[in-house]
C-alpha cells in the first residue's frame, strides 16, 4: 500500500515518484527502452509492469493488481509474529507502521503454541531504567556458557555486550572462555572505527578470570565489577540475556533445527532484539537509536522456513534442479542477505535469489538422524492436516453418528439425524400447487 499520497480532484493522472515507491519498501524497479518492471527485490519475483507511451512510462494496472500481493495486499500478525521471534501483539500493534507491507492485525487473538514453551517469567528484579547520557560511555558485558552441545561452528559460549545508551546488543560467539579477551579488542576497535568513539566504562563479573585488567588500564577505561552472587548489579545485561534467550527458544521450538544451531537462533534473537521497540528508548527500536535510521523489515523471513534458492546457469545441465531446497537460518553478519542451509549437502550458504515458503518446516519432516525425506513430503507434511480435518468430516463422524442413531436416546438420534439427512432435493412438478391453475 502506498503511504503520504496527494489527491488532486482536477488531476487527470495519477503520478507515481519512483524514489516514493522504493523508499522503505522491498521493491526494485528495472527499466528498459519501451518498457519497465517492478521486482520484490529478495525474492525477484515480478509484481507489475508497464510500457513507454509518448516519451513517459505508464503503468499497467490490470497486471498490476492480478499479480501483487507483496505491493497491495497484507502479511498477517501471525506471520510477523513468528518472523520477529514471537514478538508479543501488544508489541507488534505499536511497530505496525514501521513494517512495509499493511499488517492484517485481526487474526492477532488466534493462539500461539509456541510462545508458551519458549518465555520465561521475568527476573525478580527490576533493571534500571535510566540511560547513559552519552554513547559508550558504559558497556555492559557478561559471557554465557559453556552449553553443553558444541554448535555447528565449534562455539560453546556467547559474549553479550550492551551499550547503556542505546541499549543496542553486540554478540560475540566464543569456542572457549578465554576467547573473550580477543573479542572485546575486536569490540573495541568496532566502536572506534565506526562510530569515532570510545568506551569509558566497561561493567562485567568476569574480570577474576579474564585478563582484561592490562588492556583497560591502557585504553583508560573503568572497570566497573559486579558480584556474581548479586545478578541485580549487572542487571542490564541479565535482562537481555534472558530476552535472547527466550527469543532464541521460540525460534528453536517453531524451526525444530538441530540442537547444534543453537548459535544460529541466539544470532538471530539478537537481530532481532535489536530490531524491536523499547519502551526506555521512547518506542524507538536499538538499532534506529544507533544508526539513526529506520530498520529494514522487508528482509525478515520466518526463522527454519523453507527456501528454494536458484542455482547458478554455469554450474547446471538442462535436467538438473533449477533451486536448492534450504532452510533460513537468520541474517549474516554485515552482509545484506540470507543465511541458508542446503538440506542435501548440509552447507551454509549465503544465495542470491530466494523464494521462501514461511508455512512450512523442513525441519518438522527431516528425523534427527539426518535423514532427508523427499522434497514434496516436505511440502505435503503440513497439509496433512487438512486431510486429517476431512476424514474426519465426511467418514469418522458419519460413522459415529450411524452408529449413535442405533441408541435410543431422543436428543442423539435428532442429532445424528439432521446430520445424516440427505440434501432437500425439490422437484420440480411435484412443488407447483395444481389447485391454483
Ligand atoms: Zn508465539
Amino acid at each position: 500500500m502506498l503511504r503520504d499520497v496527494l489527491f488532486v480532484p482536477q488531476f487527470k493522472l495519477n503520478l507515481l515518484s519512483v524514489s516514493s515507491l522504493t523508499t522503505g519498501t522491498n521493491l526494485s524497479l528495472n527499466f528498459f527502452h519501451d518498457q519497465f518492471i517492478i521486482q520484490e527485490a529478495s525474492s525477484r519475483k515480478m509484481i507489475g509492469k508497464g510500457s513507454i507511451i509518448q516519451g513517459l512510462y505508464v503503468l499497467d494496472t490490470k497486471d498490476f493488481n492480478s499479480v501483487s500481493d507483496a505491493f497491495i495486499g497484507s502479511v498477517s500478525a501471525h506471520v510477523w509474529h513468528n518472523r520477529l521471534g514471537h514478538l508479543s501483539f501488544k508489541r507488534l500493534d505499536v511497530l505496525k507502521d514501521h513494517l512495509p507491507y499493511d499488517t492484517e492485525m485481526s487474526n492477532k487473538h488466534l493462539p500461539c503454541y509456541i510462545c508458551p514453551l519458549a518465555k520465561q517469567r521475568r527476573l525478580s528484579f527490576e533493571s534500571h531504567n535510566h540511560l547513559s547520557n552519552q554513547p559508550f560511555d558504559l558497556i555492559h558485558c557478561d559471557i554465557w556458557g559453556p552449553y553443553h552441545v558444541t554448535s555447528h561452528f565449534g562455539y560453546r559460549y556467547f559474549m553479550t555486550l550492551v551499550d547503556d545508551h542505546f541499549r543496542f546488543t553486540w554478540l560475540y560467539m566464543l569456542k572457549q572462555k578465554s576467547d573473550a579477551v580477543g573479542a572485546v579488542h575486536r569490540f573495541f576497535n568496532l566502536v572506534a572505527t565506526q562510530f569515532r568513539a570510545v568506551i569509558k566504562s566497561f561493567r562485567s563479573d568476569n574480570a577474576g578470570e579474564l585478563s582484561f585488567k592490562d588492556f583497560f588500564s591502557e585504553k583508560g577505561v573503568i572497570h566497573q565489577f559486579s558480584c556474581v552472587e548479586r545478578p541485580q548489579q549487572n542487571s542490564v545485561v541479565e535482562r537481555k540475556h534472558q530476552h535472547l534467550l527466550n527469543v532464541a527458544r521460540a525460534l528453536f521450538f517453531q524451526s525444530r533445527v538441530p540442537i547444534k544451531f543453537w548459535s544460529e537462533c541466539v544470532l538471530t534473537a539478537a537481530y532481532l532484539i535489536n530490531r524491536t521497540l523499547a519502551p526506555i528508548l521512547h518506542h524507538k527500536t536499538p538499532f534506529e537509536v544507533l544508526h539513526g535510521r529506520k530498520a529494514n523489515y522487508s528482509c525478515m523471513r520466518v526463522f527454519g522456513c523453507l527456501g528454494f534458492a536458484s542455482t547458478l546457469n554455469a554450474y547446471r545441465t538442462k535436467f538438473q534442479p533449477r533451486a536448492r531446497m534450504c532452510v533460513f537460518l537468520g541474517y549474516p553478519s554485515g552482509i545484506k542477505g540470507f543465511k541458508l542451509l542446503d538440506v542435501s549437502s548440509k552447507q551454509i550458504f549465503i544465495p542470491r535469489d530466494v523464494v521462501f515458503h514461511e508455512d512450512i518446516f523442513p525441519f518438522h519432516t527431516i528425523r534427527s538422524n539426518d535423514k532427508v525425506l523427499d522434497p514434496f513430503l516436505i511440502w505435503f507434511y503440513p497439509h496433512l492436516h487438512y486431510l486429517f480435518h476431512m476424514i474426519c468430516m465426511w467418514i469418522v463422524i458419519p460413522l459415529l453418528l450411524q452408529f449413535i442413531s442405533q441408541v435410543h436416546n431422543p436428543f442423539l438420534n435428532i442429532l445424528s439425524q439432521i446430520y445424516l439427512m440427505p440434501p432437500l432435493v425439490i422437484d420440480p412438478v411435484e412443488s407447483l400447487d395444481l389447485h391454483h391453475i
